[in-house]
């Protein structure tokens, strides 16, 4: 059986990555922040979707925790290793620029851009060992367009498309694919506090996307029929910036 670990699947968009990968038949590791009882409820949708999986607690823009639970993973399953790796963990923390705080600016980098870096390091070791490996890291619209009120975040995922391409070029050889998932709007707990009425009327598909339509995305980046795909950033945002 295949593994995956998915970052942050505790809740959205990860959840339903999660979901999906199980459908695939995948053993999924679903890691949370701290949201135990969220991860739980994704848990019970992979052993529904007639898979398995675990939780894995981590906090991603902790170096020494990724490193320790990833290690403690490892050591645990000496034989197994994680073919699949989503980088999906995020946090937003908005403000415009004149009244962003240091821990504004210092969190949002640490957690989405570090996060990708802690967690992709270690993984990618034994996907070069093994010649195989999908690393898909979520971005977002604001990586690629830029949004105001955003300069940290979209420096974040404007950062992660950068390394997407960078490590793509690194790995390729190893049948490594690396590609990068730009959601625009999606109805999540991070988008709870927008009005969809008024910024739907600037989507040309007129509503918001759903977590399952993202993962739809992730599980075929995932899966063997995506192998001449790598390097790329594909948006998903019903038409609001192409
Ligand atoms: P949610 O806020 O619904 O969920 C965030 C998830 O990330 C939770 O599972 C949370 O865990 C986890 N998480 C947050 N911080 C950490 C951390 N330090 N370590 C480990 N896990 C962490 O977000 P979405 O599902 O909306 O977003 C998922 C990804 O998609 C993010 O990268 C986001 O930037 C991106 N995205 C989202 C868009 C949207 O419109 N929703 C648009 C574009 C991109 P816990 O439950 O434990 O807190």
């Amino acid at each position: 059986m295949k593994i995956a670990l998915v970052t942050g699947g505790s809740r959205g968009i990860g959840r339903a990555i999660c979901t999906k990968l199980a459908f695939m038949r995948f053993h999924v590791i679903i890691n949370y922040h701290n949201n135990e009882n969220e991860a739980l409820v994704t848990l019970e949708n992979v052993n529904k979707s007639g898979s398995s999986g675990e939780l894995l607690k981590f906090d991603v823009g902790n170096s020494v925790e990724v490193e320790n639970a990833l290690e403690n993973w490892q050591k645990t399953n000496p034989d197994k290793y994680i073919q699949v790796l989503v980088n999906n963990a995020g946090i937003r923390k908005d403000a415009l620029i004149i009244w962003m705080d240091n821990n504004s600016w210092n969190d949002v980098i640490n957690t989405n851009l570090n996060g990708f870096f802690y967690t992709t390091r270690f993984l990618i070791k034994n996907m070069i060992v093994n010649k195989f490996g999908r690393i898909i890291n979520i971005v977002s619209l604001s990586g690629l367009k830029g949004l105001p009120g955003q300069v940290n975040y979209s420096a974040a995922k404007g950062a992660i498309i950068a390394a997407t391409k960078a490590l793509a070029q690194e790995v390729g050889k190893k049948k490594i694919t690396v590609n990068a998932i730009a959601p625009g709007f999606i109805s999540t707990d991070m988008t709870a506090d927008l009005d969809q009425q008024q910024l739907k009327s600037m989507i040309p598909l007129n509503r918001f996307g759903t977590p399952e339509e993202v993962a739809e995305l992730a599980g075929f980046l995932a899966s063997e029929n995506s192998s001449y795909i790598t390097g790329e950033v594909i948006s998903i945002n019903g038409g609001l910036y192409t």
